[in-house]
């Protein structure tokens, strides 16, 4: 088995992961694997379940991709992260519910929970801009600075880590984070941890290396 072959397969088996584990529905989201002078991503509308590795596109740094399929409508925040972001060898964009309603309603999550530190010292919320647009991409990598996970106002949940089996633990994690606020908030105010906290926790990810910490995110 090639490598890019694994990796087309191990991109599917993520999109049909996070659709497994309710972070998405249907054919919306999309998931994408850096590769030299690119990145795989999932194609445009098409079924996780019946898509193979034939349909996974393969993106050049530059825009380009094989006459045919056409890749994810929002190949372009995935373009712009791996431009932009060392740290970033697999990105995920899902409609995850509880994100979503944070999202429509244009919040972030503070750090009222100490693994708020795997995504960063909090998750923004990116203003909103049409699907697919460059504006969103700009938007969303304001967002992501310093950080591993954002909101997209009106919209759904992007993360970016190391690797696929990274990211769809981060996005697991970010997903069980906005449902545990939202439940906070029913019942009332948190109260949040604050920076010095969040330093000690972020010291202490990186001291295990934790998977997910955010032991190397820049500070802003
Ligand atoms: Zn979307």
């Amino acid at each position: 088995m090639n490598i890019e072959f694994r990796d087309r397969q191990s991109l599917i088996n993520t999109a049909r992961a996070m659709n497994r584990l309710d972070l998405n529905h249907g054919a919306c989201g999309n998931v994408s694997k850096r590769l030299a002078g690119g990145m795989l991503i999932t194609p445009s509308g098409m079924s996780y379940e019946t898509m193979q590795a034939k349909d996974v596109i393969l993106v050049t740094q530059d825009g380009q991709w094989e006459p045919g399929r056409r890749p994810s409508s929002e190949w372009l925040f995935h373009r712009d992260i791996y431009a932009q972001r060392d740290d970033a060898g697999a990105v995920l964009h899902a409609h995850a519910p509880w994100c979503t309603t944070l999202a429509c309603l244009q919040r972030g999550i503070p750090p009222f929970h100490y693994m708020i530190a795997a995504a960063g010292n909090d998750i923004r919320c990116a203003a909103y801009a049409t699907f697919g647009s460059q504006e969103l991409s700009v938007n969303a990598l304001a967002a992501l600075a310093g950080r591993r996970a954002c909101l997209l106002a009106n919209h759904g949940l992007l993360c970016l880590a190391s690797d696929l089996e990274q990211v769809l633990d981060l996005a697991l994690e970010v997903e069980f984070l906005a449902r545990v606020y939202c439940q906070t908030l029913a019942l009332g105010i948190p109260d949040n941890l604050d920076d010095e906290e969040m330093a000690r926790v972020a010291d202490k990810f990186r001291s295990y290396g934790a998977n997910i910490g955010a032991g190397d995110l820049a500070k802003d």
